[in-house]
């Protein structure tokens, strides 16, 4: 068994983010990132300091806008709008979830498709599912680049993504068929999921239930990653169960130190991009 080691591979990426940050600089370019978080949800609150935290490590600007839970979703657009006509900030995420009175619709879809580096406006997962160069969101983008770092080959690939989420499921679903691998994607409805995990060469897992992904689901010598989340007795855990499954696979992510790391690099990476791309539309 082989781990993915997304914690390894991130910092290598945050290195070149850095060196492409000085390049810009050299040219009067900070790329800056503005970070929309609502509320005092202590996950989301804790994803933006590392995210905050990742960006001044590379030498990026960074601004949080921090409101209550009791804003309104009008004063939101306005700041959204305001983030978006500045030019001196080339990427804007909004932290999720939002509070109920709020439509997270209409939020995402104010934020600029040029400046979307979470890649969650329709007008960037649309040309994603085309196959069309666009902002794709980080988790799943992280994965393909460790699929990438251990030259593991996805063409005609069996495939078996486990929650479907707009966030990590959908787009994990297109970014996979773009590399011509056969997808199977299940979810809460799924009837037997365990038919779908055990001929997968390659399972994918997001939904946020700590071993949900047993070592009798999967094939011997299949490739595991694991993008859940879970705290129990005050550990990180994700929504494998490691201990046994790694017995089984091939290659397998660890939790903490695999998905998460990745996501945070590919903010970054997209935060270049975006940068890169309003200068060259300037
Ligand atoms: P979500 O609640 O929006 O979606 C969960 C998905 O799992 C849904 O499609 C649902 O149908 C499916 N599901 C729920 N129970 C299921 C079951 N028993 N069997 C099969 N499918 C089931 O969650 P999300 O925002 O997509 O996040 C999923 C997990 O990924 C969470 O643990 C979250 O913390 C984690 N996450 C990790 C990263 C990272 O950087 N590694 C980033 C985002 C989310």
């Amino acid at each position: 068994m082989r781990i993915l080691d997304g914690k390894k591979l991130s910092e290598k990426i945050k290195n070149k983010v850095k060196e492409e940050v000085d390049k810009l600089k050299k040219e009067g370019i900070t790329p800056g990132l503005a970070v929309i978080l609502v509320g005092n949800d202590p996950a989301s609150q804790t994803y933006v300091k590392m995210k905050k935290g990742a960006c001044e490590k590379v030498g990026m600007y960074s601004v949080v806008h921090e409101f209550p839970e009791s804003i309104s979703e009008k004063e939101l657009l306005t700041t959204i709008e305001m983030i978006n006509k500045n030019p001196n900030l080339h990427g804007l995420l909004v932290q999720l979830p939002l509070p109920k009175h709020i439509d997270t619709t209409k939020v995402l879809e104010a934020v600029a498709p040029e400046k979307d580096v979470d890649g969650f406006h329709p007008y960037n997962m649309g040309k994603l599912f085309e196959g069309l160069e666009s902002f794709a969101p980080c988790t799943p983008l992280g994965v393909m680049e460790l699929f990438k770092e251990y030259n593991i080959n996805l063409k005609g690939k069996d495939i078996c993504i486990v929650g479907a989420s707009n966030i990590v499921g959908k787009p994990m679903l297109s970014l996979l068929l773009n590399a011509w691998a056969t997808v199977d994607i299940c979810h809460i409805e799924t009837k037997d999921l365990a038919t779908h995990t055990k001929r997968a060469d390659i399972v994918i897992v997001g939904v946020g239930k700590p071993n949900l992904i047993t070592a009798d689901m999967v094939k011997e010598g299949a490739i595991v990653v694991d993008i859940g989340i879970n705290k129990v007795d005050g550990k990180i855990v994700g929504d494998v169960d490691f201990e046994n499954v790694s017995k089984k696979a091939a290659y397998i992510t660890p939790v903490p130190g695999g998905t998460g790391p990745m996501t945070i690099a590919m903010l970054l990476k997209n935060t270049i991009k975006a940068t890169k791309l309003q200068k060259e539309n300037k």
